[in-house]
């Protein structure tokens, strides 16, 4: 049972805010405190927290679509399956990203070398064909 309003810094998206009738001031209550009745802190009158027009979250309206409830589990489960092997995935994906990052500077360093070099091979056979040619 919630026996209390919420002070305006704790209040979030999902709490019921409404004004006293009595004083106007205005009020905070979580959503599961919808229907008690609670002393005002403004004015001490009893207030009634209003039930907000829409108590079901979106979130349940769309679980209800997927029928009945061993049919929503299982679809829970193999979603939870697939998360799982995505986040498996994820970790071993970034962590080739980082062995390839070390690698990369040790590559780049090779490549050129071995761009120089094949410079060089390319020049001898350059020579090597205007040799022949003459
Ligand atoms: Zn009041």
């Amino acid at each position: 049972m919630i026996e209390e309003f919420k002070q305006k810094k704790d209040i979030t998206e999902s709490d019921i805010v409404f004004d006293c009738p009595n004083c106007s001031k205005s009020l905070a209550m979580d959503r599961r405190g919808a229907g008690s009745t609670i002393d005002c802190p403004g004015c001490s009158e009893p207030v009634r927290v209003p039930t907000p027009p829409d108590p079901v979250p979106d979130t349940y309206k769309d679980l209800t679509e997927y029928g009945d409830m061993e049919d929503l589990q299982q679809s829970l489960l193999s979603s939870r399956e697939k998360v799982d092997a995505l986040t498996a995935q994820i970790a071993e994906l970034s962590k080739k990203q980082e062995d390839f990052e070390a690698q990369r500077d040790k590559n780049s360093a090779t490549i050129s070398k071995l761009r120089s070099e094949f410079g060089s091979i390319q020049d001898a056979l350059d020579n090597i064909y205007k040799v022949l040619q003459e």
